[in-house]
């Protein structure tokens, strides 16, 4: 970091961030009146085995999820370096739209000219005619030094105003991240339907019974869900996160609710304020379809004589894709996205042996009857699976295939295990209906087929390029220069202890 409180600070920020020191971060947070936030984060988003993101900065979900909205505008504050980082990251995923950025310094941080300069901001950006919404978003610093976005108008000319604090020691996954952003707003538009009339939704078509989806699916899954809901009379309200502001009201206005991703708290907990049911799971392979499909009946009131019709003539047609591409295959998942229970259940289903799933998601009731399936088949069930158990589950397991993340799947292409990354290969597959049935089997044969070959390159390349094996060039092993090894020990020795200092 760059920009840190100085000496007369709380001990929050120094030094730390993702790179450690959550307590002293946190111990700061509070110290500076963000005692409420934390206590809720920590309700929310409870810890695992890992304290801290072995993946991208959290940030990264919420920013995501408001760039991807129609007429909102986002603005960060935090560290330069941690900025950089977020801004790098949102366009190389394609976000295509501006990140506006407060900066601060010792003086700003410490005086309060930090939060005058954000609303300042807000202020600038507020304009109707552009947006409908700013989201502020404090980073770890600003979080751990009580910058007090509550204190920012509710509205400007119009222009509703979020702020949230999303800092590396509160929130344990970008996945969660998500949730802050997609709960506060949720929150706002809540309070907004019950004050009095709000923006007509778009598309809405008048006394349509509909139901919410919670969690990013790939882009079919939606409409293949729509067509499950179809002949019960329901159609699909906007998802959730939501795509624009008036998006939100419609899916407020949903008879049923379903955390298709499990990690939804903070939504899920405005639905429910909005007196909304919620069901978990999705309508994966046959028995989950069928389980999911009567829990929704039963959520919204579907007479049994229609959903008995809708179950007719949807779960054959899954039960045929999935005879058709079966999967014989022993197969470990990991994931960070909150979809990994119910890809393990497809696959379970199509077939294949899964000894292990680990999730960085926590647990949560919307994932149980997932766990509980999963469980009587002899699956290991991880939640807050940290990188080195999903290795550990892999080395075990001995898989035929390996999906996870990609730390994992570099570690397995070492080992000579067929791996795939889960966000780019599963992630961008269809998973329900008679869509998902089929969907996995062509790629689990393709990457499983290859294991020969994965053999034939390991010894290939054996002890090339590996921790200290000379690369491309060399003829010996590279010698480290005299007494560096040992320095570098000292040093960082030194600073453990330092911090620790600044930690009591
Ligand atoms: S904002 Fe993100 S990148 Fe910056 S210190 Fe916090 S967790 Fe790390």
């Amino acid at each position: 970091m760059d920009t840190l409180p100085p000496k007369d600070m709380p001990p929050a920020a120094e030094g730390s961030g993702c790179h450690g020191g959550r307590e002293t971060m946190e111990a700061a947070a509070r110290a500076a009146g963000k005692s409420e936030t934390m206590d809720r984060l920590a309700k929310d988003y409870p810890r695992g085995p890992h304290d801290q993101p072995q993946s991208m900065c959290p940030a990264f979900g919420s920013l995501r999820v408001g760039l991807r909205m129609r007429r909102v505008a986002t603005i960060l504050s935090g560290s330069a370096c941690c900025v950089y980082g977020l801004t790098f990251t949102s366009h190389f995923y394609g976000a295509r739209r501006t990140v506006g950025y407060v900066p601060f310094n010792s003086e700003t941080l410490v005086t309060g000219k930090l939060f005058e300069d954000i609303r300042d901001a807000v202020h600038e950006m507020a304009k109707p005619e552009d947006y409908d919404a700013v989201i502020i978003t404090n980073l770890c610093v600003p979080t751990a030094s009580g910058v007090p976005l509550e204190l920012l108008p509710k509205v400007i000319n119009g222009v509703r105003i979020i702020g949230i604090d999303v800092p590396g020691f509160g929130v344990p996954t970008h996945a969660e991240a998500k949730d802050v952003l997609s709960g506060a707003m949720l929150r706002f538009a809540r309070l907004e339907a019950e004050a009095g009339p709000v923006a007509r939704p778009r598309n809405m078509v008048e006394g349509q019974r509909t139901i919410a989806l919670v969690g990013e699916l790939f882009p079919a899954d939606p409409m293949g869900i729509g067509a499950m809901l179809a002949p019960m009379g329901l159609s699909l309200a906007p998802q959730t996160p939501a795509r624009e502001w008036r998006d939100l009201y419609a899916a407020l206005d949903a008879v049923a609710v379903a955390a298709v991703h499990p990690f939804y708290t903070a939504s899920i907990r405005e639905f429910r304020a909005a007196g909304r049911p919620v069901v978990g799971s999705g309508p994966v392979g046959v028995e989950g379809t069928a389980a999911w499909m009567d829990a929704i009946a039963k959520a919204a009131d579907v007479p049994a004589a229609m959903l008995d019709a809708a179950k007719a003539r949807l779960l054959p047609a899954i039960k045929g894709a999935m005879a058709a591409a079966p999967i014989k295959a022993r197969i470990t998942v990991s994931g960070y996205e909150g979809s990994e229970l119910l890809v393990a259940r497809l696959l379970s289903e199509a077939g294949a042996e899964v000894p292990y799933v680990g999730t960085a998601c926590p647990r949560t009731e919307w994932s149980d009857a997932d766990r509980e399936w999963l469980e009587a088949r002899g699956t290991h069930v991880q939640y807050r699976a940290s990188l080195e158990q999903d290795v550990h589950a892999m080395l075990d397991a001995k898989p035929d295939l390996a999906l996870g993340t990609t730390p994992l799947v570099q570690k397995a292409k070492e080992l000579g295990i067929p791996a795939l990354y889960f966000t780019n290969m599963v992630s961008a597959r269809p998973l329900f209906g008679p869509a998902g049935a089929g969907s996995m089997a062509g790629i689990v044969a393709a990457q499983t087929g290859g294991r020969e070959r994965f053999a034939r390159m390991v010894s290939f390349f054996d002890g090339v390029g590996t921790p200290d094996g000379a690369g491309y060039g060399f003829k010996d092993k590279p010698q480290d220069p005299p007494g560096f090894r040992e320095r570098q020990r000292k040093l960082r020795a030194a600073k453990a202890k330092a911090e620790e200092a600044v930690g009591t």
